[in-house]
Order: C-alpha cells, then sequence, then structure tokens
C-alpha cells in the first residue's frame, strides 16, 4: 500500500461477463465522479476492488486467485461481484478483505471505500465524462437494462446470485444509451440475464425521455434506441442479446426489418427435445420454434440468428441428441455456442439422475460442432460477392478488421479487409465480401 498520495487511489480487477463489466463500470465511474485516481497497479493503490464472477467453478478459482493476489501485493481489498454473492466462500478462503457485497452493489461498494479511503476533499465531478467511465473502446458499449431473473432453468444459479428481475427505469435506460452516442458509441449491446423480461416487474410502468411517454417494454425500447441514428448517418447499431424465446419476441423482427436496430437476435434455446427442455424448465418444442424462425426470416431476409446449447444434460439419450442435431441442421442458425453440461454447485438439475459421461459428452459436443461448423461455412459462403457495412475495429499495416452486423463483439465472427489500411478505428465502412470460412469474412473496401 502507498500512502504518499494526495489524492487516494483505488486498484480495479474486473472478472466475469459482460453483466459484471457494466457494475465494474458503475462503480469506476462514481469512484472518478467522488474525485478517487483509479491506478493501474497495486503498489500505486491505497486499496483494490475486486469485482469476481460466480458462475462456473472455474470462475470461482479464477476470482479467488485474484482476490489472494491483490491481497498479497496490496493488502487493502474489497470484493464485489457474483462470487461476493456466495460471502462465505470468500471469507473462508480470504479472511483480512475488507468487505464482500453481492453484485450489482455501486452503493454498498462506495460505502465500504469511504470508510476506509476517506473521500477527497475537493471532488473534482466535472472530471467525469457525461458517459462515465467505460471499459469497452469507445465505438461499441453495453447497456444493461435490467438485472436478476425470475426464470428458474435448472442448470443456473443466476437467480440465486442476481435475484428476481429488477428492470430499470425506462428513461434512466435512455438517457444513458443517449449520452454514450453523444460520447462516440457507435453500437449500443442491450444486455440483461433476460432482455426480453425487461418490465415485467413494474407491469410494463410508462416512464418519460425527454418529455415523451414510453413503456418499459422491450419492443418500446428497442423502436426507440434505434431512432438514435441509422448507420452511416452518425447514428448507431443497437443489438440485442440474451433474448429469452418468449412469444413476443417476434414483435422486434419488424424493427430489424425495418433497418431500425440490427438483424441480429441473441436467442438461447439450449436444446430441441421437448423432455430435455422440461427438465431444464425452459420453453418452447423444436416444432414450434422452427416455425417461428421460418417466419422470422420471411420477414427479414438478413437476420442474423445465435444461439446457444447444451449437450449431455442430465438423461439425454442418444435419440435425444440426435433431435438436437436434426433441429440444428433444419434451424440453420448462423452462430452456435455449444457447451457439455456441467455441475454448478447449487444448481437444481444436480440433483437430476443418469448424468451422462464425461466422454460421450464431449463425442455429443464435437459431433453438434462438427454440423453446425459446415452450417456456418455455407451461410458465410452466400456472402461471397456481396456488399455489407461494417464497424472497424482495428487498423495496422496489414489492413483493417472490422465486424459486420452479424457479428457481436468477443463471440462471433470478424471480417478482414486487407486494403483497409486508410480506415479509422469506430468508422463505418461499405466493403465487398472476397472470401469466408467457418466464422469469418474477408473483404475489400468497395
Ligand atoms: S433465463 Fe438465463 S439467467 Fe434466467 S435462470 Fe435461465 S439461464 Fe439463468
Amino acid at each position: 500500500m502507498n500512502n504518499k498520495h494526495t489524492t487516494p487511489r483505488v486498484g480495479f480487477v474486473s472478472l466475469g461477463c459482460p453483466k459484471a463489466t457494466v457494475d465494474s463500470e458503475h462503480i469506476l465511474t462514481r469512484l472518478r465522479a467522488e474525485g478517487y485516481l483509479i491506478s493501474a497497479s497495486y503498489q500505486d493503490s491505497d486499496l483494490v476492488i475486486v469485482n469476481t464472477c460466480g458462475f462456473i467453478d472455474s470462475a470461482v478459482a479464477e476470482s479467488l486467485d485474484a482476490i489472494g493476489e491483490a491481497l498479497a501485493e496490496n493488502g487493502k481489498v474489497i470484493v464485489t461481484g457474483c462470487l461476493g454473492a456466495k460471502g462465505d466462500v470468500v471469507w473462508q478462503a480470504h479472511p483480512k478483505v475488507l468487505a464482500v457485497t453481492g453484485p450489482h452493489a455501486t452503493d454498498e461498494v462506495m460505502a465500504v471505500v469511504h470508510q476506509h479511503l476517506p473521500q477527497p476533499h475537493d471532488p473534482y465531478t466535472d472530471l467525469v465524462p457525461a458517459q462515465g467511465i467505460r471499459l469497452t473502446p469507445k465505438h461499441f458499449a453495453y447497456v444493461k437494462i435490467s438485472e436478476g431473473c425470475n426464470h428458474r432453468c435448472t442448470f443456473c444459479i443466476i437467480p440465486s446470485l442476481r435475484g428476481d428481475l429488477v428492470s430499470r427505469p425506462v428513461g434512466d435506460v435512455m438517457q444513458e444509451a443517449e449520452s454514450l452516442v453523444k460520447s462516440g458509441a457507435k453500437e449500443l449491446l442491450v444486455i440483461s440475464q433476460d432482455t426480453s423480461a425487461y418490465g415485467v416487474d413494474v407491469k410494463y410502468r410508462t416512464g418519460f425521455w425527454g418529455g415523451r411517454p414510453l413503456k418499459t417494454r422491450m419492443t418500446e425500447l428497442a423502436a426507440v434506441l434505434g431512432e438514435l441514428g441509422k448507420p452511416g448517418e452518425g447514428g448507431v447499431w443497437v443489438r440485442l442479446h440474451y433474448v429469452y424465446p418468449y412469444p413476443h419476441v417476434d414483435e422486434v423482427i419488424p424493427l430489424m426489418a425495418e433497418g431500425k436496430i440490427l438483424p441480429y437476435l441473441d436467442i438461447p434455446f439450449q436444446h430441441a427435445n421437448q423432455r430435455i427442455l422440461k427438465l431444464m424448465k425452459r420453453p418452447g418444442s423444436s416444432d414450434d420454434v422452427l416455425a417461428r424462425i421460418q417466419k422470422w426470416r420471411k420477414a427479414c431476409p438478413e437476420l442474423t440468428l445465435r444461439s446457444t446449447f447444451i449437450v449431455g444434460f442430465p438423461g439425454e439419450t442418444e435419440e435425444e441428441f440426435e433431435e438436437l442435431l436434426d433441429f440444428i441442421e433444419a434451424a440453420q442458425l448462423d452462430r452456435v455456442g455449444a457447451f457439455a453440461y456441467s455441475p454448478v454447485e447449487g444448481a437444481a438439475a444436480n440433483e437430476l439422475p443418469d448424468p451422462v459421461p464425461p466422454e460421450v459428452q464431449q463425442e455429443r459436443l464435437a459431433r453438434l460442432m462438427l454440423l453446425q461448423e459446415e452450417i456456418s461455412t455455407e451461410r458465410l459462403k452466400r456472402k461471397i460477392g456481396k456488399t455489407i457495412t461494417v464497424l472497424v475495429e482495428e487498423v495496422d499495416e496489414d489492413g483493417a478488421i472490422a465486424r459486420s452486423s452479424a457479428d457481436a463483439p468477443e463471440i462471433d465472427g470478424v471480417v478482414y479487409i486487407d486494403n483497409g489500411q486508410g480506415l479509422q478505428v469506430g468508422e463505418f465502412a461499405e466493403v465487398t465480401v472476397v472470401d469466408s470460412d467457418a466464422h469469418d469474412l474477408w473483404a475489400e473496401l468497395a
């Protein structure tokens, strides 16, 4: 620890998913707003905040290691985030931490900071940019619209870590989105545990944005976010993530077809077999889902569909797995993330009989990914010769790397532009696709 500074300095370690990143951004914003400096090293910090992840066992281990390192290097450590919600685990491993809070706890974290590192006398609030402090590059930003989840999927412990759904007021969300766009964000990624449930907890209450009444509801929110502009006109891309397959998801497809929001839907289906879906406490039958996908594609042919699946769920038979493969074949999804089921401490699915042996899980996972790779390769091949809009991510002497409407940052593919040396990071460009593989595209400036 370093006592020589006149302005108190806080170190910050941010682990976990985009939702945890947003929590980190809120805490960092408050720290800067109150005049604290953010330090990049343990030695130069007066205390350290570690924002943890507790989702799977490896994330727990990584979080506990990070706390141990911060304690050894600095000594004054506040723990927040998902692992913090399981307070005992942290206290048992590291009894010397100053405090432990759960996720989404900016006020609690700030109270502990004030206690151990008094607030500077002259907070220079004005130095904080209107959009707060962000951890993503300036040209895209995550906007968290709610916290928690009302579902009880048996493989998931998020509701017990983060509680039931709490939607942010729609006016606050819009204000944040507007200020992000003003400060240079070209893409807003709407996130939550369950984006399509937005507003259920407040009965879709009418809020206000700029004096205009606005329902707290995904479709209405997506529509006004889309009004913040259009690509190429100083506008913004709006991308919807974690959309639970409720029937009213159909309502956002016309917004995509009209170009108001990106034609991209991240919609986790998890499985296709009715019995497994029931064991998972998930909705939908594969026939319904296939019919809906066809309807969506008819209404919006540009639609990119991303989904996630769990293979080797307890009791999954070879036949049930093959039903999932048939679904994947028929659905022709653009992007698929698949995971072998792994028990998470505290999840209801751990009690289910007939666990699938790990080697069978891995074999099924490989079969599914191989099939999806073929589908993805074929689908990307069809883009060759088309001119598409991309958002530039990186530029160097070899060219540029960008993303299209089909590519969310970090989870999807990219577009390589060999003659893109003159482009600027964060600008939109028109490119013509010249080649493809299973995940990525190659293109030339149009
Ligand atoms: S909808 Fe998502 S966050 Fe909610 S319980 Fe299911 S998997 Fe977990």
